[in-house]
C-alpha cells in the first residue's frame, strides 16, 4: 500500500505541473479526491493492512491527502493571480483603432504671457510673489496711502464680504505684505487677479489681471526707474522700445508717472493698436510714497524705491489684436484658436 500511495503522489505531482486552466485543475481534483478518486478508493485497503502497520499507513494516507489538497489550493491561487494580471493588462491596452482627438487644449493666452513676463523678471533677479485675492481693507487702501474718504476709493468700488474684507481692487494690495516680508532691499513682481464693481464695456471688466512690481533699496531714483522700465519693456517686446513719461497721479507713488511706449507695431506712425496716436499708455509707475514705505515698516529716510504696474490684459489684447477685454474671461474657443491653438 505504501508503494501505491507513493505512486499516486508521484503521478499527482506530474499532473499538477501541467495545469493551465481552471478546468484542468478541476479535472485533477476529481481524479484524486472525489468519491471515485484515487485517494478515497485506496481507503478500504487500510483494512487489509496488518494491525502493527495501520497507524503508520493511516498517517501516510492523511499526509498524502493533505499534500494533494494544499497543492490544489496553491495552484488555484496561482491561476487567480494570472487572471488578475490578464485583466489589468487588457484594460491598459491602447486601442489603436480609436480615432485621434487633436483638441488637446492649451494654456489661456493670459497664462502664457504671464509666464513669459515672469521669466523675464526672474532673469533680472526679481522674485515672483503670490498675492491674496481676498484682502483686508487696510492692505487694499489704507496701507497704500488711500485713507477713508479719499476720492480714489470711489474709483475702486469693489465686492465686500460680510466680515469687512474685500476682493482686492489692485495688485498694490500686496505691497504692504511684501515690504514687511523683506524689511529691506527687494525686487519683486506680484501678478494677480483683481476685481472692481463697475459697469462693463469693451475696456472695463469686473475681473481683470495686473502685474505689479517694486524695487526698494538705498538711493533708488527716478533715473533708475526710467532705465529699468525701458530695459524691461524691450525684453517683453523683444525689440528696442522708446518710452516717454507723463505726469500722473496715484496715491501710493510720489512723483507718479504714466509711462507710454512708442507703438511697437507701427513704430509710431499710427495704427489701430495705438489708435493712430503712435504711443500706447502701458505702465503706471512712480517713486513709492514715503507713507507706503513707513506703513511697510521701512524708514523713508533710509530707503527709497519705485513701483510699476504693467498693463497685462492690455498686452494680451495687443498681442492677440483684441478690441474687447471681456473676451478674455469668456472661455471663447475661437479666441483661443486665434492664439495658435489648433
Ligand atoms: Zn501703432
Amino acid at each position: 500500500m505504501k508503494e501505491k500511495l507513493q505512486h499516486i503522489l508521484k503521478s499527482f505531482e506530474e499532473d499538477i505541473k501541467k495545469v493551465v486552466t481552471y478546468d484542468d485543475l478541476e479535472k485533477i481534483r476529481v481524479e484524486y479526491l472525489s468519491k471515485k478518486g484515487y485517494i478515497p478508493q485506496i481507503m478500504p485497503m487500510l483494512r487489509e493492512v496488518p494491525n502493527e502497520q495501520k497507524k503508520e499507513i493511516g498517517q501516510l494516507v492523511n499526509s498524502v491527502k493533505n499534500q494533494i489538497e494544499d497543492e490544489l489550493k496553491n495552484t488555484k491561487q496561482m491561476l487567480d493571480m494570472k487572471e488578475i494580471e490578464k485583466n489589468i493588462s487588457n484594460s491598459e491596452k491602447i486601442d489603436i483603432t480609436l480615432p485621434v482627438d487633436n483638441n488637446i487644449g492649451s494654456l489661456h493666452p493670459r497664462t502664457t504671457i504671464q509666464k513669459e513676463i515672469e521669466d523675464i523678471f526672474i532673469g533680472m533677479g526679481f522674485s515672483v510673489e503670490d498675492g491674496k485675492e481676498v484682502e483686508t481693507e487696510y492692505n487694499n487702501f489704507d496701507a497704500v496711502n488711500v485713507p477713508k474718504n479719499h476720492p480714489a476709493r470711489d474709483m475702486q468700488d469693489t465686492f465686500w464680504l460680510d466680515n469687512g474684507e474685500l476682493l482686492k481692487t489692485h495688485t498694490s494690495a500686496s505691497q504692504n505684505r511684501i515690504l514687511r516680508k523683506y524689511n529691506g532691499p527687494l525686487k519683486a513682481i506680484f501678478p494677480g487677479r483683481c476685481f472692481r464693481n463697475e459697469a462693463l464695456d469693451h475696456s472695463h471688466e469686473n475681473t481683470f489681471f495686473q502685474i505689479e512690481g517694486m524695487v526698494v533699496d538705498k538711493d533708488v531714483s527716478v533715473a533708475n526707474l526710467i532705465f529699468f522700465m525701458k530695459e524691461m519693456l524691450s525684453l517683453v517686446f523683444k525689440k528696442d522700445i522708446e518710452v516717454r513719461l507723463r505726469p500722473g497721479f496715484f496715491p501710493f507713488t510720489e512723483p507718479s508717472f504714466e509711462l507710454d511706449i512708442k507703438c511697437p507695431f507701427c513704430n509710431g506712425k499710427g495704427c489701430s493698436t495705438c489708435k493712430n496716436g503712435g504711443w500706447i499708455e502701458l505702465c503706471p509707475c512712480g517713486m513709492i510714497h514715503p507713507n507706503v514705505l513707513r506703513n511697510g515698516g521701512l524708514d523713508p529716510e533710509q530707503y527709497s524705491g519705485f513701483a510699476f504696474g504693467l498693463g497685462y490684459d492690455r498686452l494680451v489684447m495687443m498681442k492677440g489684436n483684441l478690441n474687447d477685454i471681456r473676451l478674455l474671461n469668456s472661455g471663447n474657443l475661437k479666441l483661443l484658436k486665434q492664439f495658435g491653438i489648433k
